[in-house]
């Protein structure tokens, strides 16, 4: 029956997260005990006052539709929010709601990509992304940063790669998978050659901005020259642990949200009433509450760099945000044991969580095939006892 599914979804892959995270499902429903470093969301719960806001909404009976870019109210935290943390003049009629960031960004590449559109992508990038690029039916152009340079593209790369047929680039800072955040200097390089070239326009994906190791998150629709055609994308998700609200936003000249608006009016109208009553208590959170989750992840950062870094194989850099680690492994390729044999990043995953019983990604999902990731969303206890299997499991694959 699937010769009747259309090309679209038939050239459209399945989340390798998610089928790694099915195969840790499979081998727990035997009883297995499997860490998993897969998954990409923080391993806390939403604020009080977030969940309060909730139950309240739903007793004020928020249960009818709610406006299709997002109500008002919340427009208006979120453009206080863009003003205070990030300096950016956003007004609420060029924000609009959805539901999470995944459809923001699926709205503005919808929006903005025509068929045959090239749309440049920093590697390794989050792999959503190059999907909906392909969906848009767009052409992909891959511009390739390793760990060398902390997964870090130079403006001179950027410029390159940009060309007359360019219509976008998309990059996430801090990203995902790599946990790298460009700098300041760094996006001001960016700015100044993509000022150069008037029809590009610029997914910025901040999700991750509070989760910051760096210093202070720096957004490049800052940078006068491009502030135009930058659409910066964020979310509750990570910053508040919100995942479940499914929540995101963007901030955009206004005649792209009116499009992002006009296209989610026909495919899902306004994001969840009670999860946008509670995304204004989240966005309007003063800024130190958040800071204890940073320190958080930062300390477990330290552990897991300490941890992996010592495992023979194992190449790591010291990722400046997020919560992934993205350590380069190719020199464990050309190996095997005991039935598995381990060529490629896709094996070594495979082999890591059916013998090791830890579950990572492999950087194949990322576009970068030497490499893993990790998730360090879990306990320290959880991330001592994996590094120790993984340690166990690699002297078996190299030595035995
Ligand atoms: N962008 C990046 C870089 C992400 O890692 C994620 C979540 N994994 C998203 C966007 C999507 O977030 P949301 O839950 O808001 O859809």
């Amino acid at each position: 029956m699937e010769q009747y599914l259309s090309d679209r979804i038939m050239n459209l892959s399945e989340s390798q997260t998610i089928a790694m995270a099915r195969r840790s499902r499979e081998l727990r429903a035997e009883g297995i005990d499997v860490i998993s470093l897969s998954l990409g969301e923080p391993d806390l719960n939403a604020p009080d006052h977030v969940k309060e806001a909730a139950k309240q909404a739903v007793d004020a009976d928020w249960s009818h539709y709610p406006p299709v870019g997002g109500y008002p109210d919340l427009k208006q935290a979120i453009s206080d929010k863009f003003k205070r943390q990030n300096n950016l003049n956003y007004s609420p009629d060029q924000i609009v709601v959805s539901t999470g960031a995944k459809q923001s960004l699926a709205n503005v590449i919808l929006s903005l990509v025509n068929p045959g559109d090239e749309v440049i992508i920093l590697t390794p990038y989050w792999v959503s992304y190059l999907e909906l690029v392909k969906l848009a039916g767009g052409e992909p152009k891959f511009v390739r940063a390793g760990i060398e340079t902390d997964f870090k593209v130079s403006a001179r790369d950027l410029d390159e790669a940009l060309g007359d047929e360019t219509r976008l680039i998309i990059y996430s800072s801090p990203g995902n998978p790599t946990g790298s955040s460009y700098s300041k200097e760094e996006l001001g390089a960016f700015a100044q050659v993509i000022s150069r070239y008037p029809r590009v326009h610029v997914i910025a994906d901040e999700i991750y901005e509070h989760i910051n190791f760096s210093g202070d998150h720096v957004s490049l629709a800052g940078f006068a020259e491009v502030y135009d055609r930058v659409i910066t994308v964020n979310g509750v998700s990570k910053a508040y642990a919100m995942t479940g609200y499914r929540i995101g936003y963007i901030g955009a000249a206004e005649w792209i949200a009116k499009a992002c608006e006009k296209l989610q009016g026909q495919m899902t109208s306004g994001a969840n009433a009670i999860a946008q009553r509670a995304s204004i208590a989240a966005v309007n959170t003063p800024v130190d509450r958040l800071r204890d989750m940073r320190l958080i992840f930062e300390k477990r950062r330290e552990l897991v760099t300490a941890l992996f870094s010592g495992i023979e194989g194992f190449r790591t850099n010291v990722p400046g945000g997020a919560f992934y680690l993205f350590p380069e492994v190719s020199a464990l390729f050309g190996h095997s044991f005991n039935g598995h044999e381990v060529n490629t990043a896709n094996d070594l995953c495979m082999y890591f969580l059916n013998e090791c019983h830890v579950a990572m990604v492999p950087g194949e999902a990322f576009g970068a095939p030497g490499y893993i990731r990790l998730s360090y969303t879990a306990s320290d206890e959880e991330l001592k006892e994996a590094a120790r299997r993984i340690r166990a499991g690699v002297k078996k694959l190299l030595h035995h």
